[in-house]
């Protein structure tokens, strides 16, 4: 088993090699190649999966959410013990035709995805990166990853003295306050409205191909299409007096995502597991990646042999929805009921709603606390205040969907959504290690 400093490394070089669902999707598909599990693809003929010991598979969906799962036991008996995440975060997306050229300067115009804290955005040395679509010299479509690697971008703040309420109330158009700049464009200049943002794609992508070095490799000569999403080059860090904080982008929830896939391959091959990890949860999980698909279920139907079997399998399995918690803010503490307060390398949070907008039940809850004491980690609860609107994640999507038993927990953070989110350093290697209980321990 991992130790601790090992596995904060390990995370925060994960987060900073994932600006997009896209990133987090491949260096998913990395780790568990290197874990020797073979990948699965959805077009294929899969077989009913037979009952040898040790069987570890994968597979992708729309590149951006992933599946990855170890059969050992009969299925059917004995069920999945299955961990849930999402690979998406709220970010900037770069409109189908950008380019704003005025006051001599080109920006680009973006879409708010998911609910993003947007004062942390300003001031911010921004790149961008996502999946690009073109035609190659075949005349074929093909798809490519690509990342500027470096601040290309930035959203500079309106200077208080243009601004002298800025402190006391600031909204944020949406429309005309966030393109982030890109480049000076000369004066008086008429080729500025020339200035291409697909050509400049173009460009990378082919720097990218070459780079590759794959013989097979064709130039790509037109962008079709493109998913970009701006992202802080600021790289995540340990922080505090006492090194008691991780701060990055997208540790909601590419914290979890990594910490359930750590606790996955680290099996000794005694349980069948399952890591679910999904795109567009930020907006609601309705898209055919996203938690409100038939991804896993149609994973799922593909292992067993009839629906009998499907339910059974269902009936004997639990999931764990992993998605992070608010921790209590020493300034806000008001905004926490206050018996319910978690608290910052305290340990994993179980997330309980009496309206089921987590799908936490007592039964759930008790094997999760159970797992929780066997592995040593300390674990807490949060309900939301009883005036205020509760969040809500995939587990109830999961839950009732499938009808699978399901615990909504998460690690305590603070700024969720901030361009710049906050995490104890003990927390997920907390969770790390319930998981790992969960998987390969627990009955
Ligand atoms: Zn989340």
């Amino acid at each position: 088993m991992q130790q601790n400093e090992d596995f904060i490394h390990g995370l925060l070089d994960f987060v900073k090699k994932s600006p997009t669902p896209f990133h987090a999707v491949q260096n998913m598909v990395g780790i568990l190649e290197g874990a020797g599990f073979k990948r699965l693809n959805e077009k294929e003929q899969w077989g009913v999966i037979n009952n040898q010991p040790d069987q570890r598979y994968f597979v992708t969906r729309n590149d951006s959410s992933l599946i990855a799962l170890t059969l050992n036991q009969p299925l059917v008996e004995f069920g999945l013990h299955m961990v849930g995440a999402h690979t998406d975060s709220p970010c900037l997306k770069v409109k189908p035709n950008p380019e704003i050229t005025k006051h001599h300067y080109l920006q680009l115009g973006v879409e708010v995805y998911g609910g993003a804290l947007l004062n942390p955005w300003f001031d911010r040395d921004l790149s961008l990166a996502g999946r690009v679509s073109y035609l190659n010299e075949n005349g074929h479509i093909k798809h490519q990853l690509i990342d500027w690697e470096k601040a290309i971008a930035v959203i500079p703040s309106l200077a208080i003295h243009l601004d002298r309420e800025a402190n006391e109330q600031h909204s944020i158009n949406k429309q005309t306050d966030l393109p982030p700049i890109l480049m000076k464009l000369a004066a008086h200049n008429p080729d500025n409205d020339e200035v291409n943002f697909n050509q400049l794609l173009l460009e990378l992508v082919n720097d990218k191909i070459a780079s590759l070095q794959c013989n097979d490799a064709q130039k790509a000569m037109k962008i079709l299409d493109y998913e970009l999403s701006f992202y802080d080059v600021q790289a995540p860090a340990v922080v505090g007096l006492n090194d008691d904080f991780i701060t990055s982008a997208r540790l909601d929830n590419l914290l979890s995502c990594y910490t359930g896939l750590m606790a996955l391959i680290e099996g000794d091959g005694d349980k069948n597991t399952l890591l679910i990890c999904t795109d567009h949860e930020e907006i609601g999980s309705m898209s055919a990646a996203g938690a409100q698909g038939n991804f896993l279920e149609a994973v799922l139907r593909r292992l067993v042999h009839n629906d009998e079997d499907l339910s059974r399998m269902l009936a004997s399995s639990l999931m764990v929805s992993a998605d992070n918690a608010h921790a209590v803010h020493p300034n806000f503490a008001n905004r926490h009921d206050e018996n319910h307060g978690p608290i910052l390398n305290e340990g994993p949070v179980i997330k309980m709603n009496a309206n089921q907008r987590y799908a936490t039940n007592s039964e759930t809850s008790a094997l999760f606390k159970q797992c929780c004491v066997l592995a040593g980690v300390p674990v807490q609860s949060f309900v939301v205040r009883s005036d205020m609107a509760c969040g809500s994640t995939i587990g109830p999507i999961t839950a009732s969907n499938l009808g699978v038993r399901t615990v909504d927990v998460g690690v305590p953070t603070f700024a969720m959504h901030s361009i710049r989110e906050l995490a104890g350093s003990l927390d997920a290697f907390y969770l790390y290690r319930a998981l790992r209980q969960y998987f390969h321990e627990c009955a």
